[in-house]
């Protein structure tokens, strides 16, 4: 039972004449899970961080702090960190924060990476496969999870763009949500089951909790400028094997590449899961993010669009937009908004 009045919310206005683009990305997607561990190679330090599936911009902090805590185990202050996505920039600029003097090396530069592709949800969604997760990847998880919370609720306002948003889940029986949500219920706050007649959501059952939106363009931009305003140093290079890796003159790597750590490292459990998204005009009047049946469709309401997902596809490494799905998509989105009740 709800413990609130009426829930009124906006419906998105899905017709073909707001639609403004399709972004397609390939998440870097374990089953069990992110990495995150040291390694010594022909003497050089070299610690991992990739590997976050659906959750890398939102936990990139998190990972990042438990790979600082393993340079910080080094006695040089000079690094190399692969990588300018989400991960390989607040892994710069942990580094740096401790008193690192850090380059980071990398094929892409935002806004060319998937982590610029992201929705901007922080949530640990596509983690791993629930019955692949080791206790001690768990622990590991949550660690990150408290770290990277902690860290963006720092940056909550308009410079990094993040906010405070309700997300709402829904679905004809139970909302199933992650074995890990029990585990971490202070980072999910205003939670709240609602049953049929108590929301205005074309299905029977739908579940709130509060979390942070972040405006992906526009944070990536900032971070990669705190990252230069620091002193950083970026070097456009692409690695074609680990011997070049291991040749940097840096005696600490810290290895961010995502889905690159498949062939550089010869992580064969590293698997592409291909995500696609419809994007519509701005409604700034929405302001909720929604899941409609178990993860199958969401939307994400964002400044520079609304983001209708959306797919999961493993071992997809196609990044053209698929029309059959941008149709699936569209459709489900434009029959679930058609069928919620009027505010
Ligand atoms: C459709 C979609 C929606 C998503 N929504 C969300 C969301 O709402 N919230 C969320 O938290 N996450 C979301 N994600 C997941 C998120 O985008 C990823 O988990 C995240 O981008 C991973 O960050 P990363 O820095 O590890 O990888 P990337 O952003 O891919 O960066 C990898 C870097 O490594 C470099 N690199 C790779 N190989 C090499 C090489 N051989 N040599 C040199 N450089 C190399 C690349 O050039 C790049 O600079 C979404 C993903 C998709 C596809």
């Amino acid at each position: 039972m709800s413990p609130e009045a009426p829930l009124r919310l906006p419906r998105v206005q899905v017709s073909a004449d707001r639609v403004i683009g399709e972004l397609v990305g390939l998440r870097p997607y374990r089953p069990g899970g992110f990495v995150v561990r040291p390694e010594v190679m022909d003497g050089k330090l070299v610690i991992h961080n990739y590997g976050h599936g659906g959750c890398g911009l939102g936990f990139s902090w998190g990972t990042s702090q438990l790979a600082l805590e393993e340079a910080l185990k080094a006695e040089s202050r000079e690094c190399a960190v692969l990588g300018c996505g989400a991960v390989g920039l607040s892994a710069g600029i942990l580094l740096q924060r401790h008193g690192f003097q850090v380059t980071i090396y990398a094929r892409d530069l935002p806004p060319n990476t998937t982590s610029n592709i992201a929705g901007g949800l922080w949530l640990p969604y596509f983690v791993g496969d629930e019955g692949s997760l080791t206790p001690a990847f768990r622990e590991q998880f949550q660690a990150a999870a408290r770290h990277a919370h902690r860290h963006f609720r720092s940056l909550v306002g308009s410079h990094y763009g993040v906010r405070w948003v309700d997300s709402y889940f829904t679905a004809e029986e139970r909302v199933a949500v992650p074995c890990y949500f029990d585990d971490l219920p202070e980072l999910f706050p205003r939670a709240a089951a609602f049953g049929p007649g108590e929301h205005p959501f074309p299905r029977r059952h739908a579940r709130r909790f509060g979390t942070m939106q972040i405006q992906t363009p526009g944070y990536m931009r900032a971070i990669e400028r705190d990252f230069r305003t620091a002193g950083g140093r970026i070097v456009v290079r692409e690695f074609r094997n680990v011997r070049q890796i291991l040749e940097l003159a840096e005696p600490t790597v810290v290895n961010c590449t995502g889905l690159g750590s498949r062939e550089l490292f010869g992580d064969t459990e590293l698997l592409p899961a291909r995500g696609q998204m419809t994007v519509l005009l701005p409604q700034p009047e929405v302001d909720y993010i929604l899941g409609i049946d178990a993860e199958a469709l969401y939307m994400i309401p964002r400044e520079d669009g609304i983001l209708l997902g959306g797919t999961f596809e493993r071992g997809i490494w196609d990044t053209t937009p698929n029309p059959h799905e941008a149709e699936r998509i569209f459709q489900g989105h434009r029959t679930f908004s058609d069928n919620m009740e009027k505010p």
